[in-house]
């Protein structure tokens, strides 16, 4: 297990760009709550946009997959593969609030934009894959390199803690299979193989640990799966064998069937659509689902509306909480 301590006192922005940052979390539109059990919620989650959300649960805030250009802006997905923006995150990065860690899951520009990677403190501590070590680490001018990077390959976990007296608060992320390209890719489509980098899911576990204990004194409180850019993929089935009895209480699923070279050349899926999502549901049988990665390029072609009347053929409306950007759902961490 890998360790990462924080100190969650939100006393430094988190770029090193603007340095005057908000330190309360911004304000959202609607808040949603667990859709058939509600009650003593203390943590939440906001959403920004594409896959790009801050969690927060006692004082300790994790940042994923952070985006934020704006519509019009263009991203870079590989050699011959754009997308254009065609949403706005709910903030600007200059209102993001302090941050104790990013989790990425990929090095992709929709998911890590160069206006993040100009931005962010080069000291914010950042959990990835070893591709995305690699990019974020190494090559870069005096300066520009990130230094608290930590890979996590796929089922390898670090433990994210304050330190402190008695029970801390910590944060167990383990990485889990993604797979962003299918299987058996023919000429064409191989060479936007090398476009598409390696991807994690994540399964985030909120909860504490016993000061001067070891890994073992963790205990979870609250389980949340966050699928990644990944298709639905053999490799997902590892997922409810490794978690056999334990709750999964929420999942976040990338959807928006992602369409590469572009939309006009829709030549191969890289991400879930709809039939795969409700596929995962099912695999993954959490309590709470929330899409997200599911309308914010050109290169997504499976509209949201498509996964919500999948949904409620599968008579599931009950167990997806539908958020727009600016929103946030508030849980209990038990
Ligand atoms: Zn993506």
């Amino acid at each position: 297990m890998k360790h990462l301590t924080i100190d969650p006192k939100h006393a430094r922005p988190p770029t090193r760009t603007h340095l005057h940052h908000p330190q309360s979390l911004p304000e959202a539109i609607t808040t949603a709550l667990h859709p058939s059990t509600p009650g003593n919620e203390n943590a939440s989650l906001f959403f920004i946009g594409t896959a790009t959300t801050i969690l927060e649960y006692a004082g300790v805030r994790l940042l994923t997959d952070p985006n934020f250009l704006h519509a019009g802006d263009h991203v870079h997905l590989g050699p011959g593969v754009t997308g254009t923006r065609v949403t706005n995150p709910a903030i600007y990065i200059e209102d993001l609030p302090a941050i104790d860690a990013v989790l990425l899951s990929h090095y992709h520009a929709d998911h890590f934009d160069e206006l993040v990677e100009n931005s962010l403190r080069r000291d914010l501590p950042i959990v990835t894959t070893e591709h995305a070590k690699d990019a974020l680490t190494s090559g870069k001018d005096a300066g520009e390199a990130f230094t608290e990077v930590t890979s996590l390959g796929f089922w390898e976990s670090c433990l994210i803690q304050c330190d402190g007296k008695g029970r801390n608060v910590a944060v167990k992320v383990t990485g889990t299979p993604g797979k962003h390209v299918p299987d058996g890719l023919m000429s064409k489509a191989n060479e936007l193989l090398g476009a598409v980098p390696p991807t994690n899911g994540w399964m985030v576990e909120l909860g504490s640990v016993e000061a001067g204990k070891g890994d073992e004194s963790f205990q979870n409180g609250y389980r949340i799966y966050i699928s990644g850019d990944t298709l639905m993929v053999d490799e997902l089935k590892e997922i409810p064998e490794r978690y056999k009895d334990q709750n999964i209480d929420l999942m976040l699923i990338h959807l928006g069937g992602t369409t590469i070279p572009s939309p006009s050349i829709p030549l191969l899926m890289v991400t879930m659509d709809a039939k795969q999502g409700i596929e995962l549901m099912e695999l993954i049988h959490p309590e709470v689902t929330i899409p997200i990665h599911y309308d914010d390029y050109d290169v997504f072609l499976s509209p949201l509306s498509d996964f919500k009347k999948a949904v409620e053929e599968a008579g599931w409306t009950d167990r997806v909480v539908y958020l727009d950007r600016k929103d946030q759902f508030k849980f209990r961490v038990k």
